[in-house]
């Protein structure tokens, strides 16, 4: 679902927490410099970005992600005053951008940070926005399910910490490498495998989450955008448009429903109901990186999914 304007609120509440932190505090706290062990302190939105910046920073960083409660909707994130401060002593910063995690920008916009702040979008193909932290309309924000637009924001990650430390700046970019080397090597192959038996067939999807990755691999989406547009933005889909979809679901033609694991409302519930019906299976995307998983392992789970889902 998108981010209510609560935010602003939400934010007024955590600067002016942040500053009353500061001013009783006796001594003063290191902005920007490294932390007691010599490592870049990293923060990430969400855990999805906050496991590459541990991928290609190792033991040279300290990362947060704000967001890693795999039973909370990231659009509907409220930040605290402890996220401020965790982002006003960041080095480096990561977000999706795209009108996902606006606090981002807006909590470093709030502070004297001078941190780099990475934003995920502005390296998928499809981005065409001027700021990186807005929505831009028709472009679908969650391309953490693109897996070559990650090994990009990876090379990114490398590079901002390399800037930081240069003394492990190799480092970073051969863990880049190996690190898209990973995604070539695991995840490619399946999509094309998927490609190859079923380019063209069709696929439904509550919420444009795992689109890119469906698409990556040939499949087509034939979601009325009436349907996934009110259903993300926590509308009630019209009547009309709900027995539209329904129909779809249980056509036949539809191979797969993909549903958000985070936000299931009415309508996602009938979609299931329908599916189960028609005997259309039905995979569930994440929004966030599930416990235990790193991106490439997670990335390869939802290819597999899909592709044992279609049967072959
Ligand atoms: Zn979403």
């Amino acid at each position: 679902m998108k981010r209510p304007v609560v935010l602003l609120a939400a934010l007024a509440a955590a600067s002016s927490l942040a500053l009353a932190g500061c001013s009783s505090s006796a001594s003063p706290s290191p902005a920007s410099s490294s932390s007691a062990g010599g490592t870049i302190s990293v923060v990430a939105s969400t855990n999805v970005y906050g496991d590459i910046a541990k991928t290609i920073g190792g033991e040279h960083v300290e990362v947060t992600s704000l967001i890693a409660d795999e039973s909370k909707d990231p659009h509907d994130f409220e930040a605290t005053a402890a996220d401020q401060l965790d982002i006003q002593n960041a080095q480096l910063l990561i977000e999706n951008g795209g009108g996902y995690d606006p606090f981002m920008a807006t909590m470093k916009d709030s502070t004297s940070s001078a941190a780099p702040l990475i934003s995920a979008v502005t390296f998928s193909p499809e981005w065409k926005g001027s700021n990186p932290s807005e929505a831009v309309d028709g472009f679908n924000e969650h391309v953490f399910y693109d897996p070559q637009t990650i090994a990009a924001v990876a090379d990114e990650v490398a590079k901002q910490l390399g800037t930081i430390d240069p003394t492990d700046a190799s480092t970073f970019t051969a863990n880049a490498k190996a690190f898209r080397a990973a995604i070539d090597a695991k995840v490619t192959p399946i999509l094309t495998d998927i490609s190859k038996a079923h380019a063209g067939e069709d696929i439904f999807v509550t919420e444009p989450v795992p689109l890119y990755l469906a698409e990556s691999a040939g499949l087509k989406n034939v979601t009325p955008s009436a349907f996934s547009e009110a259903v993300e933005e926590g509308q009630d889909v019209p009547p009309a448009t709900l027995l539209d979809a329904l129909t779809l679901i249980g056509g036949g033609t539809v191979k797969i429903l993909f549903v958000n694991a985070q936000a299931a409302g009415a309508e996602t519930t009938q979609a299931e109901a329908k599916a189960a019906e028609a005997k259309v299976p039905v995979i569930k995307a994440s929004e966030l990186l599930p416990d235990g998983q790193n991106y490439v392992s997670w990335m390869t789970d939802m290819a597999t999914q899909i592709k044992t889902a279609l049967g072959s």
